[in-house]
C-alpha cells in the first residue's frame, strides 16, 4: 500500500490548490469537463489502483467538472459554500470518522452538537429549552419537525402515532401558505399526511401567506409558515398566523431553511419578528451559515415531542443520562455534524454571524440597484438576500440567463415569479466580495445587452 501519510497531504495539497484556482476559473464547467467525466468509468476494474493514482484521477478529471459554488460568483438556488475554518473541521471530522448517533460511539460529537445547539437557540432568539437534531438539510428537517407536530396533535387527541400508524386516526388539519416550498410538500407525504388534501392559503404580491385568509381551525391541526421565500426572501407573518393557530390549539412549525439566519442579524431581525412564538423550525446550515454539505437542523419548542416522535430502544444500545442525538433523528448512525457547525459559531461569535447575514444582504441590494440603474425590472423587494429580475418579456429573461450561465462569470438561475420568467440571484456566500457583485453584474448587463442587440 502507498504511504497513507503522503496520499492525504496530497489530498490537501490538490484541495488548497482548486481552492487557490476557483477565482479564476469559469464557475460552471463548460462541456469538454464534463465530457471527460467518462474517464472515470469503465468497466469495474478486476484488480487493486495505486490510491495515489486514484486521487490523481479523480483530481485531474472530477475537479474540473465541479461547479465553482466553493468561490465567490456563484448565485444559483440558495447555496453557501464553506467558512475555511468549517472545511478545517470538515477534514479533522473527516479524519476523525465518528459516529454521531450515540454518545458512546462519540462523546465529542455528542457534545458538540449539544453546545451547537445551545448556541444556536441563542443566536436565532429561539426560546430557552428548545430541543433539536441535526439532520442532512432542511427537507429533512421538515420532515423532523412535522414528525413531532404529528405526533404532538395526535397525542392530544388520545391517539398514538407512533405505535398505531395513521389508519383511523383522527384527521389532522394541514395548512400551507401558497408560496409553500416544494420540500414542505415532500415530507407531508413521507409523513401520510398527504400533499394534496392540505389547505392552501393565499399569499401577497411578495409569497406571503395572508394571516387574515387562514381558514377557521378546530382539532389536530398543524399549520406551515415559512421565513424565507425561496425566490422573494419574503417572510409569512408568523406572529399572527401563531396568534390564530395557537388560539385553535394548533402547531405552528416555521420552514425558516435560508431565512430564519435573519434573526441573527440585528437589522433584519424585524423580519423574523413572531417567529419565536412557533412550535417548531427547519434551518439549513449549509446554506447560509456556510458549513459544508450536508447540514440542517429540526428544533421543537418542546422537546419531548421530537423525543416521543422518533422513540425506539434496544438491549444492546446504552441510554446514558446525557441528550442521545439519535434520539431526536430519523437516523441512527450518521456524520458528525455538529462539528463544522461548532466550529463556524465559534469562529464567528455573533458579532461575525450578523456581518455574515448583513453583508450577503447588502450585496443582494447592490445587484439590485445596479441592475435596475441599467433600466432592469426587479420584481420582489429586496429585503433580504434574494433578487428577482426580468430582462423584458419572458423568453428575452430566459435567453438572458442562458448566456450569463455560459458566458461563466457568475450563475444564476431561473424561476416563474407570479407568471413572469425570472432571473434569481441568491447571495449566500461568505466568499463574495464586492468586487465579485460588480464584475457579475458587469457580466449580466454584458449578455442581456447582446440580446437586445
Ligand atoms: C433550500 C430550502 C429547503 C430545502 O432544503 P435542503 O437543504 O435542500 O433539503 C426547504 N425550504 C426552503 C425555504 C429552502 O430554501
Amino acid at each position: 500500500m502507498a504511504d497513507s501519510n503522503g496520499l492525504l497531504r496530497a489530498a490537501a495539497d490538490r484541495s488548497l490548490r482548486y481552492l487557490d484556482e476557483i477565482r479564476d476559473r469559469r464557475v460552471a464547467p463548460g462541456p469538454q469537463p464534463i465530457d471527460g467525466l467518462k474517464a472515470l468509468g469503465g468497466p469495474f476494474p478486476e484488480g487493486p489502483t495505486d490510491p495515489a493514482a486514484v486521487l490523481a484521477l479523480l483530481d485531474d478529471v472530477g475537479s474540473p467538472a465541479t461547479v465553482a459554488s466553493a468561490g465567490g460568483r456563484y448565485f444559483g438556488f440558495v447555496i453557501g459554500g464553506s467558512l475555511p475554518v468549517t472545511l478545517a473541521a470538515n477534514w479533522l471530522a473527516g479524519a476523525w470518522d465518528q459516529n454521531g448517533g450515540l454518545v458512546v460511539s462519540s462523546p465529542v460529537a455528542a457534545a458538540l452538537e449539544e453546545i451547537a445547539l445551545r448556541w444556536l437557540v441563542d443566536a436565532l432568539a429561539l426560546p430557552a429549552g428548545t430541543g433539536g437534531g441535526f439532520v442532512t438539510g432542511a427537507t429533512m428537517a421538515n420532515f423532523t419537525a412535522l414528525a413531532a407536530a404529528r405526533h404532538a396533535v395526535l397525542a392530544a387527541a388520545g391517539w398514538d402515532a407512533e405505535a398505531a400508524g395513521l389508519l383511523g386516526a383522527p384527521a389532522i388539519t394541514v395548512i400551507v401558505g401558497d408560496e409553500v416550498h416544494i420540500s414542505l410538500l415532500r415530507a407531508l407525504t413521507l409523513l401520510g399526511l398527504g400533499r394534496d388534501r392540505v389547505t392552501r392559503v393565499p399569499v401577497d404580491t411578495q409569497g406571503r401567506m395572508r394571516a387574515e385568509a387562514l381558514p377557521p381551525l378546530r382539532g389536530p391541526a398543524i399549520v406551515c409558515a415559512q421565513a424565507g421565500n425561496v425566490n422573494s426572501g419574503a417572510f409569512d407573518p408568523i406572529g399572527q398566523i401563531c396568534e390564530a393557530a395557537h388560539a385553535a390549539g394548533a402547531w405552528v412549525h416555521v420552514d425558516g431553511a435560508f431565512g430564519l439566519w435573519a434573526a441573527a442579524a440585528p437589522e433584519r431581525s424585524h423580519l423574523t419578528r413572531g417567529v419565536e412564538r412557533a412550535d417548531s423550525w427547519a434551518l439549513d446550515a449549509h446554506k447560509w451559515l456556510n458549513v459544508p454539505y450536508d447540514s440542517g437542523l429540526a428544533f421543537v419548542r418542546q422537546p419531548e415531542h421530537l423525543r416521543s416522535a422518533m422513540a425506539t430502544s434496544a438491549a444492546y444500545i446504552p441510554q446514558t443520562e446525557q441528550r442521545e442525538p439519535f434520539q431526536y433523528t430519523p437516523e441512527m448512525s450518521r456524520r458528525a455534524r455538529g462539528v463544522e457547525i461548532w466550529a463556524a459559531l465559534r469562529a464567528l461569535g455573533r458579532a461575525g454571524l450578523a456581518d455574515l447575514i448583513e453583508r450577503t444582504c447588502r450585496q443582494a441590494a447592490r445587484f439590485a440597484a445596479g441592475l435596475r440603474d441599467a433600466g432592469y425590472e426587479i420584481l420582489n423587494d429586496v429585503v433580504l438576500n434574494q433578487v428577482l429580475v426580468a430582462f423584458g418579456d419572458d423568453e428575452t429573461t430566459r435567453r438572458v440567463i442562458a448566456g450569463v450561465q455560459s458566458d461563466g462569470t457568475c450563475w444564476c438561475g431561473g424561476t416563474v415569479w407570479h407568471g413572469r420568467a425570472a432571473m434569481r440571484i441568491s447571495v449566500s456566500s461568505w466568499a463574495t466580495t464586492d468586487e465579485d457583485v460588480d464584475r457579475s453584474l458587469a457580466a449580466m448587463l454584458r449578455v442581456a445587452r447582446a440580446m437586445r442587440a
